[in-house]
């Protein structure tokens, strides 16, 4: 849990952390899933890792009011 600004609350709330696959280019079967793994894989390997990080969301969500705050930049909370 982190606090963060939220701008619908107006202030800073304590907010939890979700992390969203993106919906892909791929298709949701297995087999679908497992390319875009592969694929994110050996480009990660490739591009040191951004492919494979660009497949997921991050997003802070408010615990006060519920609200969703897209966070794909960096991590410098880590
Ligand atoms: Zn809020």
């Amino acid at each position: 849990m982190t606090m963060q600004f939220c701008e619908v609350c107006g202030k800073a709330t304590e907010h939890k952390e979700l992390i969203k696959q993106k919906p892909s280019k791929y298709g949701a079967s297995r087999r679908e899933q497992l390319k875009a793994f592969v694929d994110g894989f050996f480009s990660g390997v490739g591009g040191g890792g951004a492919a494979a990080i660009d497949l997921i969301d991050r997003y802070v969500v408010c615990q006060e009011c519920g609200h969703k705050k897209l966070e794909n930049h960096g991590e410098q909370f880590q």
